[in-house]
């Protein structure tokens, strides 16, 4: 039974890499240096592993900004407009002109396009194809990373190169032309990829490993038939060595029927995350006499310690039908997705901290089950008792009983929209048009080293109170300035949407190191919820108070939702994601409540990640409807009629599950638009959205200002698709990575425009 493992997080215990890319692109260190610092940060990683005992090692999972752009490097996937730079000549910085952009000496070529990696918070750069597109060896960097690893390692027989599968691939890019599809480029592309597994095994690799997470998705018949052309031709022609075939994020039981006509070596299945599987994938390959099938059973998404009697389990079953030479184990994906080391973490309470591992921690389990398949019952009863323990951090009967019993009452408003929409306007008397924006104003350098200097100590509660009033009264009168009809307090005290809310509730924790990578050198530190969640006190009460006394106009409250919070952190796994939802939910819900008590009369419940945490297969979209916006309408429905719910969408399509958007029944929801020219429209005119609605008038990602004018010619098309009593105007996300200047102007531009459209649309 080997142990393997499918890729090892690269950013450096302490985000050296982070600080490398950061540092060479502003032209503080050379190339060398910066290479000095991946060589370190794979030899530390590939030592790790090796001294874990793990008998297949991967390498080229290390990244300088991301890995699939290092496959599009690697088979020549460049698109003209960065090859012709002539400032540039050399591969490091042709690949950092595709994934930053380049704008130097009047050159202004922008970056390729990023997206979200499947259902994670990892992006990768989206490659480009074109019609005839052609594919060549262009990198050499799996090359050199082998042979460095050659050297650490010693055993080449160790070492796994690791590539993403060729249909992957394909699928994961874009066609940047009209009238062809992408997939049918595999015929190009497949002699290029024989020629890399060539090459690596005439370096003497005897394992390869090709990522092909497509397997987890619903696959088209054709793209099913493109999979068995692929691996059809690799397997005739690459036959001397062991390919590795990994799925992950999800089953592919409906699409192992591939696996009749392919003859691979090894496949490896996510047992996390579709655990009901195996039976299946069992059954089919205990017929045949070859196929190893690798289980991955540690969460290489999550930080908790692998329960072994749940994974043992899986591994007996398999060793019992398939035989031990035919089962390997790992985690279920790769390890980039946790941070590195919890023996970083000094201030995790120790009860946690026990029942928590990060990626050095997940490799060590592996060796652990191994241990208890040949017979060493002790780890697995200590694990046992360890998970079992129980503490009274993690519990809380009240918050757990009132997660679970929820009433029809409790998710539904008093009343149905159109009495609560008429309330509404007799309160409020807004125009018609009504202007707000999404909640937060630029933070500044000012502000943010304000935020710091109270973290540090450096500044007291009052001294720092007193600071971030200045900030709100200002954001007011700037507001009140522009003429906007609903205002907001700015955000100012908040790094991070979620963040602020978790370190404030009771069942949430922050850590110290647990870095994971997000994009290139962006790094993120996901709030740990480990336990039942509940509200201590006000979180938002007495800022959005103060704001709400500077100014005679409606003052937003501002609140993340459930979903989000949820999506965005690292969750407990001993009970359904939905009852922690419903947890926060309950949390928020008393938030909102407090406010309205307050005085404030418009709530804001963000859920930008809502369609984020979309299952990858349509099948398990129901459910996750079901509970998700189930979660939000606790949070919401506990006002009285006519007190203004609002949410906030961005990052996504929204067209295919706006009837669910629907469905959580805020009095108005403002969303991301403008980038696609508000192809949001198109949706209504399939689905009539019942409610108020601030499609973004202007894309905020941009520093460019919108005129009025086409502002304006938005609306317009807005007024032809809603009835123009629900439409507000906004722009379509916050504004806090913007300039002040840009913004004002911005601002101004788009008051005008409502005012004009008050005028011109209104008869
Ligand atoms: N209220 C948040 C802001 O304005 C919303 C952020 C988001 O949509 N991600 O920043
Ligand atoms: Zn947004």
């Amino acid at each position: 039974m080997l142990k393997h493992n499918l890729g090892y997080p690269r950013i450096g215990i302490r985000r050296e890499l982070k600080k490398a890319c950061e540092a060479y692109w502003s032209n503080k260190i050379n190339s060398g240096a910066l290479f000095e610092v991946g060589t370190k940060i794979r030899k530390e990683n590939w030592k790790i592993q090796e001294k874990a005992g793990l008998d297949l090692i991967p390498c080229n999972d290390f990244s300088f900004y991301d890995h699939v752009l290092d496959m599009s490097l690697l088979l020549g996937v460049i698109s003209e407009s960065y090859l012709s730079i002539k400032l540039i000549d050399n591969n490091i910085d042709l690949y950092f002109s595709m994934a930053r952009g380049f704008q130097k000496n009047g050159w202004d070529i922008k970056a390729m396009e990023m997206t979200k990696w499947f259902n994670t918070n990892y992006h990768y750069i989206v490659p480009e194809f074109y019609k005839n597109q052609k594919f060549s060896i262009f990198s050499n960097k799996i090359f050199d990373e082998l042979a460095e690893s050659k050297n650490i390692l010693k055993s080449i027989k160790k070492i796994k190169p690791v590539l993403i599968g060729p249909v992957s691939y394909l699928f994961l890019g874009k066609e940047k032309e009209k009238s062809f599809y992408r997939m049918d480029l595999i015929e190009n592309l497949i002699p290029i990829y024989i020629k890399i597994i060539q090459k690596l095994k005439n370096e003497g690799v005897n394992w390869i490993q090709l990522d092909e997470p497509i397997l987890g998705l619903d696959m088209s018949e054709k793209d099913k038939k493109i999979f068995k052309y692929a691996y059809g031709e690799i397997s005739r022609f690459c036959s001397e060595i062991n390919i590795l075939l990994t799925s992950y994020f999800d089953g592919i039981s409906e699409n192992i029927s591939l696996f009749h006509d392919i003859s691979i070596q090894a496949l490896h299945i996510d047992l996390v995350e579709e655990p009901n599987q195996l039976e299946k994938i069992l059954s089919f390959f205990s017929r045949e006499s070859k196929t190893i099938l690798s289980l991955g059973v540690i969460d290489g998404r999550n930080i908790w310690k692998n329960n072994y009697a749940n994974s043992i389990q899986k591994i007996e079953k398999a060793i019992e039908s398939l035989g031990e030479d035919r089962v390997m184990i790992a985690p279920n994906c790769s390890l980039l997705h946790v941070p590195i080391d919890i023996e970083y973490e000094n201030s995790i309470h120790i009860d946690i901290k026990n029942k928590m591992s990060f990626a050095r921690q997940k490799i060590d389990e592996l060796n652990d089950l191994e241990k208890i398949i040949k017979g060493n019952k002790n780890i697995l009863l200590s694990n046992s008792s360890l998970l079992e323990e129980s503490s009274s951090v993690f519990y809380d009967i009240k918050i757990k009983e009132r997660a679970i019993k929820i009433t029809d009452k409790d998710i539904q408003r008093d009343n149905p929209f159109y009495i609560r929409q008429k309330k509404q306007k007799q309160k409020f008397n807004l125009p018609l048009f009504p202007t707000t924006t999404i909640g937060s104003f630029p933070q500044t350098k000012e502000i943010r080293n304000l935020r710091n200097k109270f973290r540090k100590k450096e500044l007291s509660r009052e001294e720092y109170d007193e600071k971030i009033k200045n900030f709100i009264v200002d954001v007011v009168k700037k507001q009140e300035k522009i003429d906007l009809d609903v205002l907001v307090h700015g955000e100012f005290e908040r790094t991070d949407m979620v963040e602020y809310f978790s370190d404030k509730l009771k069942g949430i924790l922050s850590t110290e190191n647990g870095w994971v990578q997000s994009y290139g050198s962006r790094c993120v530190k996901p709030p740990v919820i480990y336990g039942d969640v509940g509200r201590v006190g006000d979180m938002t009460v007495k800022w959005i108070c103060f704001a709400q006394s500077q100014t005679k106009k409606l003052m937003k409250g501002m609140l993340t939702g459930p979903v989000t919070i949820l999506q965005w952190s690292f969750v407990r796994d001993d009970q359904p994601l939905s009852h922690t939802a419903y947890q926060i939910a309950w949390a928020i819900r008393e938030e909102v409540l407090s406010l309205e008590r307050s005085g404030i009369q418009i709530i804001q419940i963000d859920e930008p990640a809502l369609r984020e945490g979309l299952p990858l297969k349509k099948k398990n979209w129901k459910s996750y409807f079901d509970w998700s916006i189930k979660a939000f309408r606790l949070s919401s429905s506990g006002v009285k009629d006519e007190t203004q719910i609002h949410t906030h969408m961005c990052y996504s399509e929204f067209n295919d599950i706006f009837k669910h958007i629907a469905d959580m029944d805020a009095d108005v929801i403002t969303m991301e638009t403008s980038r696609s020219k508000m192809e949001l429209l198109k949706a209504f005119s399939v689905f009539s959205y019942p409610n108020e609605i601030g499609p973004g008038v202007y894309d905020i990602h941009s520093p460019r200002i919108p005129t009025v004018e086409e502002i304006f010619d938005l609306i317009e098309k807005a007024s032809k698709k809603l009835p123009i009593k629900n439409i507000w105007i906004n722009p379509d996300c916050g504004l806090k990575t913007r300039k002040w200047e840009e913004v004002l102007m911005s601002l101004h531009n788009m008051t005008k425009a409502a005012k004009m459209a008050r005028i011109k649309l209104v008869s």
